[in-house]
């Protein structure tokens, strides 16, 4: 039902306006939280770059200076490996170099000369550990790869610079370890990594992709495959990457080459970080603008109302226009703000007027006789059927003129015409307004009189006798009428019987010599009719 007729104008406009607010909300919340995705993650790169780097800086440099002083070192003790306070010295050592968890000098088979954290009676033993090995057969300054020493069982990574005599020839070397699952370098620089609590951490890899360090200890020593960020690194490479890594998270991965350890750092944060900190952004901007458009809304919803009233007002008025009910309506009344609207209120005014001025006449020609102008018979009907559904008292008068055939026969039927019209004349002058005069047909007239005993109808039946026998009529001759009246409802509670009651009496006039009244109060059977 609603389709066939059409959406409101103002539900239309109202849809189309929260359609355009929605599009637009979401547009902007879609744009805002790409840019302040890609703003914060550029940030994120940034911080972890900087870091990273920092980190890998501190690295070299530390290592550098780790090689150094282990290089330095050897080259003093090994003029005299036999001293006897050569463990004193690696004991001295290794405290002013809290980075190594021990030092260590090994000779050229592989076999332990003395260490900083080992009990001297324990010297001499073969230790085939792959630092020492590696380091025997390269003869030069090594970071191994992490492995677990044989001596002690701990995963560690060893430093390691060779010895040489006066004649350079290769006598051993002296290493330090740094114990991975230990407090070491790494968790010194990284145990504070900025942004943890956000998610963000460093590890450190090896060349072989080992885990130096890494937040979760239990990780250390793994080995990390097909991590992209990790391959780059490893390549000497600092940068940037957005990477899945090995345990399938999407991380923000920040890296940097330790170029004297041939290792790499890599700061990340973890990708959902950044998308909740914008989606939460992108919340907070919706929040703030909503309270704006919904006062925008109710605007425009307050100004479609205003400029749709008028034309809804119209249609309804222009919906319900009928024959009926045109009489009774009143053009609605608009605001003059649309022009529009101005223009179809002063159309349908028109159109309006025109209709109803065409309707009254077809009415007035409905209810009206043509040639007396009294009311019709259709019209007396309604007066006869609504009076008597009311029960309201009233006479009925039924008047015919007397020999009008002769009057027509002896002047033309338009001076009949003529005298018809004189008698309703004189009806409409005599009689009041109260009065229902009608033309019955021919030369036939019925006066409803209401509200009144008989004697009023009576009155006024005699009195327009009296006159037309007194008057001459446009014939230049008197013209008389007889006629009879009957009373509701004592001579009967219908119309039929009323009418067959007034004709009696029409009748009893006619036989008794015309130009008088004559009236039935009682009932008249049908059979008596004559
Ligand atoms: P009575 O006194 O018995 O009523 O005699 P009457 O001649 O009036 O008798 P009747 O009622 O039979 O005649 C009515 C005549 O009225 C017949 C018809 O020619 C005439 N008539 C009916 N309608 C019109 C009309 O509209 N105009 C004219 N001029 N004459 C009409
Ligand atoms: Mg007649
Ligand atoms: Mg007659």
């Amino acid at each position: 039902m609603q389709l066939h007729r059409g959406f409101k104008l103002r539900s239309i406009v109202n849809a189309l306006v929260l359609i355009t607010v929605v599009a637009t909300l979401t547009i902007t919340s879609f744009i805002s939280y790409r840019s302040e995705k890609q703003s914060l993650t550029r940030m994120t790169f940034q911080l972890n770059q900087v870091y990273a780097e920092k980190i890998s800086d501190t690295v070299n440099h530390l290592f550098e200076g780790m090689k150094t002083s282990l290089a330095v070192t050897g080259q003093f003790l090994s003029t005299d490996l036999e001293r006897p306070d050569l463990h004193e010295q690696l004991v001295l050592f290794q405290r002013s170099h809290s980075e190594f968890n021990a030092v260590f000098i090994f000779d050229k088979n592989g076999l332990l000369v003395d260490a900083s954290n080992m009990d001297p009676n324990k010297k001499g033993s073969k230790v085939n550990s792959i630092g020492v090995v590696q380091a025997l057969h390269e003869q030069r300054p090594i970071v191994s790869e992490p492995y677990v020493s044989s001596a002690i069982n701990k995963l560690i990574v060893m430093v390691s610079e060779p010895l040489r005599d006066e004649t350079g020839n290769y006598i051993g070397f002296i290493g330090g370890s740094i114990r991975l699952h230990e407090t070491n370098i790494f968790q010194t620089l990284l145990g504070s990594a900025p942004n943890q609590e956000g998610g963000s951490y460093a590890y450190v890899v090896s060349s072989s992709s080992h885990l130096l360090y890494h937040p979760d200890d239990s990780r250390i020593g793994e080995e990390v495959k097909g991590n992209e960020a990790i391959i780059e690194v490893l390549q000497g490479r600092n940068g940037s990457k957005r990477i899945i890594n090995s345990k399938g998270v999407d991380m923000l991965a920040s890296y940097a080459y330790i170029k004297s350890a041939s290792w790499g750092i890599v700061a990340q944060t973890p990708t959902e970080i950044v998308l909740s900190a914008s989606r939460k952004l992108v919340v907070k901007l919706v929040l703030y603008m909503l309270p704006a458009l919904l006062v925008f809304m109710a605007l425009i919803y307050w100004a479609i109302g205003m400029l749709s009233s008028p034309l809804s007002k119209l249609a309804t008025f222009a919906s319900q226009l009928s024959p009926k009910n045109s009489a009774g309506d009143e053009m609605p009344r608009i605001h003059r703000l649309n022009y529009e609207a101005n223009e179809l209120h002063k159309a349908i005014g028109r159109a309006t007027r025109h209709f109803r001025s065409q309707l009254d006449n077809l009415y007035l020609e409905a209810q009206t006789d043509p040639l007396t102008g009294l009311h019709n018979r259709r019209t007396m009907d309604r007066f006869l059927k609504s009076w008597i559904a009311e029960g309201t008292p009233f006479s009925l008068i039924v008047m015919d003129l007397d020999h009008f055939k002769r009057v027509n026969d002896t002047f033309g039927h338009d001076k009949g015409d003529e005298v018809l019209k004189f008698l309703s004349g004189m009806m409409l002058r005599q009689l009041s307004n109260n009065r229902i005069c009608c033309r019955f047909g021919g030369e036939e007239f019925v006066v409803l009189v209401p509200n009144e005993d008989i004697g009023a109808a009576l009155a006024d039946a005699e009195r327009i006798c009296k006159l037309m026998s007194e008057t001459k009529s446009p014939t230049g001759d008197i013209v008389t009428v007889s006629a009879g009246v009957a009373l509701f409802p004592n001579a009967s509670d219908n119309a039929e019987g009323l009418f067959r009651a007034a004709d009696q009496a029409l009748y009893l006039a006619k036989r008794n010599g015309r130009n008088r009244v004559e009236k039935i109060s009682t009932p008249v059977a049908a059979e008596q009719v004559l």
